[in-house]
């Protein structure tokens, strides 16, 4: 079996045959046993993984189909990452509609997860903003779907996590922006109640997100950073990119350790700002903070990281994001990419999505083993209790009863399921899958 194809997280490691794919009518190349598309491995845990069985790698599938300068409506191939779409159609006025926090991922990618940014509150998921797909299913039969046509197959398909098919190409709007510029508004925050209360305040800003320090107890439980902003255009104070550094070497441990992390959030906590202070820069650095360090990854050392993303409903989100935290910090794990920020009240049609009304919280965890996946098992049952759901994208290790609460209308997206797809996640959260 050759390897690879890995995750972000490096964790779990599996091995597999990869087949690439390069031609959108093509039939998929013969495989045995269970096959999972596969776009640039930005998921973090197992479901872009398939030990044992072959991935279907959309690298070759990268082109532009046709653009549409006056509407923004943008054919592409589905393994052509937002990374091109961005270089290729920010200088002619268009932009992304939703983007993830790194634009290294694929537009198939981005419809398998139906991966949400800062302005969900504003646009919902990336699904909102796919006109149609194609889908290439293993026995040779292609759909062409749509909100107006085949609806349950696009709904299966938008966060489908890659098991009802290939998606080979896609139609996307883009959204109309003034340039590369953005405004945005930072300030530290002392706990949750105020977290809150700045989400509502600012939501007219397109954009709002916040960094928690996951280590804060007692009465700075929750405190963190609070950032909102828009696109603007272009001013004479504005700030220009930053190079791109690299994290060049995986070092034998993990750097991220409670001694530096507690540094580390005390002092980026101190630094920022105490009142709002406004400044305009280029897009990349705002959207993409991590992108502008390759490979940052490596710093957890051979073992990898374990990512934790959770939602929780609105009525219950102070209470159950305050335990979740009590509970990181009386652990003393966590570290320093911890996010929290307040999903709007948009549904997405994915039957599997994971955006939804409530308060969602992302961080990354060290893989220290045994210890680890206890802790988030802890947090599991308490995000099972608040009715909430874990975000597959991030996870390597949660249980078929956690993946049925946080996807009530699996039950409806199991017969859309290819009967020859799977993939490591897959297996753990069904029964028989
Ligand atoms: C630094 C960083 C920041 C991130 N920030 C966010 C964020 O803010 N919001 C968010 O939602 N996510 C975020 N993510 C997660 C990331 O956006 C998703 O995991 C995304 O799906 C990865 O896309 P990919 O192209 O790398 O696909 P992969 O990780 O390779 O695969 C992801 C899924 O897509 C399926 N898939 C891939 N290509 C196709 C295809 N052509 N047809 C059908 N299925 C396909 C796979 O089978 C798999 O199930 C982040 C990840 C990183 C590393």
């Amino acid at each position: 079996m050759g390897d690879t194809g890995t995750s972000w997280g490096g964790y779990p490691r599996a091995s597999q045959r990869v087949s690439i794919l390069n031609d959108r009518d093509a039939p998929l190349p013969p495989f045995e046993g269970r096959a999972l598309p596969y776009g640039n491995g930005r998921s973090y845990g197992d479901s872009c993984l398939n030990d044992g069985g072959t991935l279907l790698h959309a690298a070759g599938l990268d082109r532009y189909i046709r653009f549409d300068e006056a509407t923004g409506v943008l054919e592409c191939e589905a393994g052509l990452s937002l990374a091109e779409i961005v270089a290729g159609m920010l200088p002619r006025g268009w932009f992304l509609p939703v983007t993830p926090g790194t634009q290294h991922v694929t537009v198939g990618g981005a419809i398998a997860n139906d991966v949400h940014g800062k302005n969900h509150h504003h646009h919902g998921s990336f699904g909102e903003h796919v006109l149609e797909l194609e889908l290439l299913r293993s026995d040779g039969s292609r759909r062409v779907c749509g909100p107006g046509q085949e609806p349950e197959w696009f709904a299966a398909t938008l966060g489908g996590l890659g098991l009802t098919g290939v998606v080979t190409r896609a139609r996307l709007q883009l959204r109309r922006v003034p340039g590369p510029w953005v405004q945005a508004t930072t300030r530290r925050f002392a706990d949750l109640g105020e977290f809150f209360a700045l989400s509502e305040a600012t939501s007219a800003d397109e954009y709002s997100v916040a960094w928690v320090d996951c280590l804060a107890s007692g009465k700075q439980l929750g405190r963190g950073v609070f950032t909102h902003a828009n696109h603007v255009a272009a001013t004479a104070t504005a700030r220009p990119a930053r190079p791109r550094l690299a994290f060049p070497f995986t070092p034998p441990f993990s750097l991220v350790n409670p001694l530096s992390l507690r540094l580390f959030n005390q002092l980026y906590y101190r630094r920022s700002p105490a009142v709002p202070r406004t400044s305009v820069g280029h897009f990349a650095p705002f959207f993409y903070p991590l992108d502008a360090i390759g490979h940052w990854n490596r710093m957890y050392g051979p073992r990898g990281l374990l990512q934790y993303q959770c939602v929780v409903p609105p009525e219950v989100a102070a209470p159950a994001i305050s335990e979740i935290l009590q509970r990181i910090a009386s652990h003393g794990s966590g570290s320093f990419l911890a996010v929290l920020k307040k999903f709007g009240s948009r549904r997405s049609a994915g039957m599997l999505s994971f955006p939804r009304p409530g308060t969602t919280l992302a961080l990354d965890f060290p893989n220290r083993g045994a210890t680890t996946l206890r802790l988030l098992d802890e947090l599991d049952r308490v995000v099972m209790q608040a009715r909430g759901a874990v975000y597959p994208a991030k996870d390597a290790r949660m249980s078929a009863a956690m993946f049925a609460v946080s996807f009530p209308r699996l039950p409806e997206f199991l017969p859309y399921v290819d009967p020859r797809f799977s993939s490591g996640l897959w297996r753990r959260v069904m029964v028989s899958g």
